[in-house]
């Protein structure tokens, strides 16, 4: 199909032929199909990218109900405990936006080597995670081998207040771990650690290992979707208008406001200065499956 068909006209009017077609030819890799994946890939689709790979593991359970957006009920049946694969749903979604579109399904770990092969080969990286751990592999494994990465994180703190954030890891000049707020570098030992270690620790603080756990804390909705929408905004200038495409963007959904975080050279940071180190970097040893 060209790009000069109708579908297209209206953004077309936007950022021109060549802004489309650079979207078209981009081979993107979504990290996740989660309460902020499944807002992005139909959005990604909309806009007209053509190859997309989805890496995710789960399947669909009942604690996804109140933020999955395309999921039907039908989708998990309570009695049996079983939910459909969560990687099937990504397909039908963008299936039904634009049957041409050429989608792969990784149902796997991030820390496989189907997935780190799947993002070494990317254009661009979008990560739709719920964990600084899975975060951090993430980003030494693009960081290492050159690739462009947009990450989203959407956030709810016990106070009540709540955010997010996009962040645009490139060219080796800052990396999630030394751009705006960092990770949580406790959320990621517990996320490398093994099942004794998390034991271990659940004990010390009396609690049940689970709640040490990533990705079991609060999400809702509307703040995965603006979230996942400014994350999309990025990825479509970056492509099609890179001189207003931001680094670092902080969401402050209590406050009303969106800022733009100035993004510093990365100095010391031992991340970056795995930019384009590739194999020599050794990210492969987080491989697990
Ligand atoms: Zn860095």
């Amino acid at each position: 199909m060209s790009v000069r068909s109708e579908r297209f006209d209206r953004q077309i009017a936007i950022f021109g032929t060549e802004g489309q077609e650079r979207i078209r030819a981009a081979k993107v890799v979504q990290v996740g199909y989660g309460g902020l994946g499944t807002f992005v890939l139909p959005q990604l689709c909309l806009l007209g990218v053509k190859t997309v790979s989805v890496i995710e593991h789960e399947t669909f359970s009942e604690t996804n109900r109140n933020r999955y957006f395309g999921f039907l009920h039908s989708d998990y049946e309570a009695e049996k405990g079983i939910g459909i694969d969560k990687v099937l749903v990504a397909e039908r979604i963008a299936k039904g936006i634009d049957p041409e579109i050429s989608i792969r399904l990784i149902r796997n770990r991030l820390e496989s080597r189907e997935a780190f092969e799947a993002v070494i080969r990317a254009d661009i990286v979008i990560g739709c995670l719920d964990s600084d751990g899975a975060r951090a592999i993430l980003n030494e494994l693009c960081v290492a081998y050159g690739i462009t990465y947009i990450d989203l994180a959407s956030e709810v703190f016990d106070d009540g207040t709540f955010g997010g954030r996009v962040a645009v890891v490139k060219n080796g000049d800052g990396c999630l771990q030394c751009m705006g707020d960092g990770l949580d570098q406790t959320e990621i030992r517990r996320y490398l650690a093994d099942e004794q270690q998390l034991e271990n620790e659940a004990k010390v603080y009396g609690v049940d290992k689970r709640i040490l756990a990533a990705g079991s804390g609060p999400s809702v909705v509307d703040l995965n979707g603006i979230i996942a929408s400014l994350g999309v905004q990025e990825f479509k200038l970056l492509l099609t208008s890179p001189r207003l495409q931001s680094r670092y963007l902080n969401y402050r959904g209590h406050l009303k406001t969106i800022s733009k975080v100035e993004v510093r050279p990365a100095g010391d940071c031992y991340c970056c200065g795995l930019f384009q180190k590739e194999d020599e970097a050794d990210v492969w040893r987080y491989l697990t499956a």
